[in-house]
């Protein structure tokens, strides 16, 4: 599936080191540890003014935050951030803003769809489970067990940050950041979550594309409680379009997590070709009605554990949504 993409023979920096591998002239790549199936996330600093702007913190973690420390004292070589630019909420790339931004005076530039969405779901920590959530996963086929799992573990999300700074600098499509003497175009995308930022410098020939494309794992695309009507990869499938009419293939692509590749279109088609499979065999299996717990064999290989339910489930709903 990924036949035509390449990367290039950078020596990835070691996990949560606080080491950078340089990508280009003032632009470098640090790795910061996530523990799960997953196992890094990538992070950019930018060269920018005597300082840097740096672009995803990692999850609220002592060993995400050691590595801030020893990147500071090498990679970063102890100069000021001017800029935190969270591409979206998720808390590996948000989790540490908050205690960046505080400890640095540095302001955070977010979309706002984003910034305001991650207020609301960081503020469910502490509180029950709503009824409507409830309701949303019995519909979709839960049984008790799963609930109470769900029940249990909600609020977590707010844990794995920390707490956001009360403002922040809004980012928007097609806005144009000067970054040292680099300007990078904001471009961005539906359907992994509400406004995901890419940014795009054609100088460089680089895209750092977040969890929008990614070289070798396809990008979670769900249709959430909070908003159940939802169409999220109809929106995932128009933005995959647009980056491709956007941005030119010859990019050297910076995705969130997995290696530096070249071949940005052709993996935009593998991403959409393997979401239109999905939806044919989806459509096959339609015959009678379903539960979103009942088509897990048209969409996922692999057998769907507690852990992993609500991942499914969305992606799920968004295939079913889309149809
Ligand atoms: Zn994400």
């Amino acid at each position: 599936m990924n036949s035509k993409i390449t990367y290039p023979e950078i020596e990835p920096p070691e996990i949560g080191s606080g080491s950078a591998a340089k990508i280009a002239e003032g632009v470098f790549w640090m790795r910061m540890p996530m523990g799960g199936r997953i196992e890094a996330i990538n992070l950019w600093a930018l060269a920018d003014n005597d300082g840097w702007t740096i672009i995803d913190t990692g999850l609220r973690t002592t060993e995400t935050a050691a590595a801030w420390h020893q990147a500071f004292a090498s990679t970063l070589a102890n100069q000021p951030i001017q800029r935190i630019i969270v591409t979206h909420l998720h808390p590996d790339h948000s989790g540490m803003a908050g205690w960046l931004a505080q400890k640095h005076a540095a302001p955070l530039w977010m979309t706002r769809l984003e910034y305001l969405t991650l207020r609301v779901l960081a503020s469910y920590t502490g509180q029950e489970a709503p009824a409507e959530a409830i309701q949303f996963y019995k519909a979709a086929g839960w049984g008790e067990i799963e609930l109470d799992h769900y029940r249990a573990r909600f609020g977590d999300f707010g844990k794995m940050l920390y707490p956001l700074p009360d403002n922040f600098r809004a980012l928007e499509d097609g806005q144009r950041l000067k970054i040292g003497d680099r300007e990078w175009m904001i471009v961005v995308g539906k359907g992994h979550s509400p406004e995901h930022a890419m940014l795009y410098c054609a100088d460089l020939d680089l895209l750092i594309s977040g969890d929008q494309v990614l070289p070798e794992i396809s990008s979670n695309v769900s249709v959430q409680p909070l908003e159940p009507e939802a169409d999220p990869l109809s929106d995932w499938l128009v933005t995959l379009g647009k980056i491709r009419q956007t941005v030119p293939n010859d990019v050297l692509v910076l995705p969130a997590h997995g290696k530096p590749f070249r071949g940005l279109h052709e993996r935009i088609g593998a991403l959409i070709q393997g979401h239109e499979d999905g939806l044919a065999r989806l459509l096959a299996l339609l015959g009678s009605p379903k539960r979103a717990i009942d088509i897990f064999p048209a969409l996922f290989k692999r057998q769907i554990s507690l852990s992993l339910l609500g991942l499914a489930t969305g992606e799920s709903l968004a295939h079913l949504a889309c149809l």
